[in-house]
């Protein structure tokens, strides 16, 4: 049985790979590795990992230790981190797995040498107060025996001109002084853009891998990688003043062609696009008109410079600064809400 899905991404290969070299480029000497957690941000890890291996990448960051386990195979898992650390609980797990934990607690730490220890890396807080050791709490006793090979920090506003950035950059330098470990690392995309003085031994871009900007100064280099695209199931011609969707949230202005296609929210195409997004063909571009809804987009086709019929695909339009404009969703969101019944096409 052979079913065709009626949305699908289209996948850049090469996008991906120019923007981890860009990437890698603009972190100097640095090494870059990637940030491959929710799934490589929702493309599908076990295509993107083996890409970013090839092209050079040897340190992968995911959140739990599930996804370390999915990728495993791919690539050595000595080079996976497992960014939300370790409890005794998935002590036995973590060992059998191979990947390595970032320890962001003493209580981690307790428990990463008591289930024999090994090399490890480190979260320091710098200032964003999520995951990791404060300054305060950094005592040589709590660290002696660990083996750390990353020892890392998050900048919490890299996206934004904002003394954080400096400030937390002055705590990871004083920190990480007394601190003994093979490598440092604070940079994540944006970071990397707040230049070569944030990218310390090894770089951890994630969004600008996968299309996303989140820095004016990458806009020019990073390439859109995620193309969405959804068939169209019916169209109609409508009069002027004819209400459309739930709710009637638009109506007709004029005598007009509507396409109702294939995509909704439960796909990630989230109701942030009623009446503000847009689709693609060739050189024509129509709006959204109307509300999302969970499974169909309705789109004003009346301009079309070609006869559109059921069954044809249109593209989303998905550059990532500008959708997230428009949806007012986050590139991130935008990403990791990518629904599982496209169908991924690597091109
Ligand atoms: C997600 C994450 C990254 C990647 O961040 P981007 O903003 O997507 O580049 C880097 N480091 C840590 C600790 C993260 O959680």
């Amino acid at each position: 049985m052979t079913l065709i899905a009626p949305s699908r991404l289209r996948l850049d290969s090469s996008a991906l790979i120019a923007n981890w070299k860009t990437m890698a480029r603009m972190s100097g000497a640095a090494a870059t590795g990637a940030a491959v957690k929710a799934d490589a941000y929702g493309l599908g890890a076990c295509e993107v990992v083996p890409k970013l291996w090839e092209a050079g990448c040897r340190d992968f960051f995911v959140a739990h230790w599930s996804e370390a386990a999915a990728i495993a195979k791919l690539v050595p898992p000595g080079n996976i981190a497992v960014l939300n650390g370790i409890s005794s609980d998935d002590m036995a797990a973590a060992k059998e797995i191979g990947a390595i934990p970032v320890l962001n607690t003493a209580k981690q730490i307790s428990a990463w040498k008591a289930g024999g220890g090994g090399r490890c890396h480190l979260m320091l807080d710098s200032g964003i107060n999520r995951l990791g050791l404060g300054p305060d709490q950094i005592d040589a006793q709590l660290l002696e025996g660990l083996e750390i090979d990353i020892l890392m920090s998050h900048l919490a506003s890299a996206d934004e001109d904002v003394d954080q950035n400096r400030r937390q950059l002055a705590m990871f330098h004083q920190a990480s002084q007394n601190i003994s470990a093979r490598r440092k690392s604070l940079a994540n995309s944006a970071g990397i853009a707040l230049g070569k003085d944030y990218c310390f031994d090894l770089t951890r871009p994630g969004l600008a891998v996968y299309g996303g900007v989140p820095r004016n100064e990458l806009s020019s280099e990073i390439k859109q990688v995620v193309w969405p695209e959804a068939r169209i199931l019916q169209i109609r011609q409508l009069d002027a003043g004819i209400p459309v969707g739930y709710n009637a949230t638009f109506t007709t202005r004029e005598c007009s062609v509507l396409a109702t296609i294939s995509v909704g929210y439960a796909d990630g195409y989230f109701r942030g696009f009623s009446n503000s997004g847009f689709c693609r063909l060739d050189l024509d571009r129509f709006p959204v008109v109307g509300r999302v809804s969970m499974d169909l987009v309705t789109v004003d086709i009346s301009n079309s410079s070609s006869q559109l019929a059921e069954g044809d695909w249109l593209a989303m339009e998905f550059e990532l600064n500008g959708a997230a404009a428009a949806s007012g969703v986050s590139q991130y969101e935008l990403l990791t809400g990518l629904g599982r019944r496209y169908s991924r096409h690597w091109i």
